[in-house]
């Protein structure tokens, strides 16, 4: 495994190499990991290359912002030249949002990515599902560039890979993770800034619109689901944004009798976001996937075309199958 995944990231640099406009892609509704890991290979590249770009697709939620170079997130027309495409995090192009078409683009893309839904649409296809974030395989392609790790991209990769393993506390972190966080920590990052803007930074706004969803959210099988909604209204009603909303269904797991919580989000009237998590037996990932979404075992996600109740009602039923 390791000969091969020596292999792919050997062409992988030499595709980066090769090629002169490089362009780095988000994901839409982009998490620490995305934007971590997109930060972390930008700086790595941009050591070597003159030409490489950040693709934002969506915004970037406030609690990045403070993250190193996170201006170089920009939309690009499609009238750029596009030699190479990465995408980082994403499990097929429609997480890519407007940055499918610049892929379509492309002459070469690199796909590099830890979701076990991952559809290999990379000429190059790095996807690891035994990884906790997309930041742990950049941190091992950084070193397969020979990059130096600095601290600015190390502040990057420990964002991703923290965001995504909850403070490294969800069933995906491994020894591995700690390993390449202790690494990390060597080059003098300073965590407690970190940690202060991603975890202790809650607006009124978001602990307001929290606590709003978590009274209304109903619990079915004797406590084993919890399902709660964020609205247009819900948001309004407490001047809050949609990624405000970050953190109630990681909540709603750690309720004792829960093995899956779910938290619904309207994009619009018929648009509905789905969040899954799930604490020990029941692969979430499989329910997203009947609703052309994906994830992981234990945190996936959808979107369900329809109004909040219909879609409620739909996702409810998959979630009841798994526990027959
Ligand atoms: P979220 O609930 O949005 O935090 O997402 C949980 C996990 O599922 C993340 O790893 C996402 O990348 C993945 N995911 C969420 N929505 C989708 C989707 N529509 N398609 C594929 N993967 C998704
Ligand atoms: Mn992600
Ligand atoms: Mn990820």
């Amino acid at each position: 495994m390791n000969n091969q995944l020596d292999a792919l990231m050997d062409r992988a640099v030499e595709f980066i190499n090769e090629y002169d406009n490089i362009f780095i892609c988000s994901h839409v509704q982009p998490d620490g990991d995305n934007i971590g890991s997109t930060l972390a290979l930008y700086m790595a590249i941009k050591k070597k290359k003159e030409n490489v770009k950040v693709v934002k697709t969506d915004e970037i939620p406030s609690d990045y912002l403070f993250l190193p170079n996170i201006q170089v997130f920009k939309e690009y027309s499609l009238d750029e030249q596009v030699d190479l495409f990465i995408s980082l995090d994403s499990s097929d192009v429609e997480r890519l949002g407007p940055g499918k078409e610049l892929l379509k683009k492309a002459k070469k893309i690199i796909n590099i990515d830890h979701h076990v839904t991952n559809n290999g649409f990379g000429d190059i296809n790095i996807v690891l599902p035994s990884t906790s974030a997309t930041g742990e395989i950049v941190y091992k392609f950084i070193k397969h560039m020979n990059a130096e790790i600095d601290k600015d991209i190390a502040t990057c990769l420990y964002t991703a890979i923290s965001t995504d393993t909850g403070r490294f506390m969800y069933s995906n972190t491994t020894y591995e993770t700690h390993l390449i966080a202790s690494e990390l920590l060597k080059t003098g990052i300073d965590i407690n800034n970190i940690n202060i803007h991603l975890y202790q930074n809650r607006s009124m706004e978001r602990t307001k619109l929290f606590l709003e969803a978590i009274n209304n959210m109903d619990f079915h099988l004797d406590g084993k689901i919890g399902i709660a909604v964020v609205t247009q209204d819900m948001l309004s009603r407490n001047n809050a944004k949609l990624e405000d909303s970050e953190g109630i269904v990681s909540f709603i797991r750690d309720t004792s009798t829960i093995e899956v919580a779910c938290l619904l989000k309207e994009i619009s009237e018929k648009e509905i976001k789905v969040s899954l998590r799930s604490k020990q037996h029941v692969d979430v990932s499989k329910i997203a996937l009947n609703f052309g979404g994906g994830g992981h075992i234990r945190a996936a996600g959808c979107t369900i075309y329809d109004t909040i109740d219909n879609a409620k009602k739909v996702v409810l039923d998959e979630i009841l199958k798994c526990f027959r």
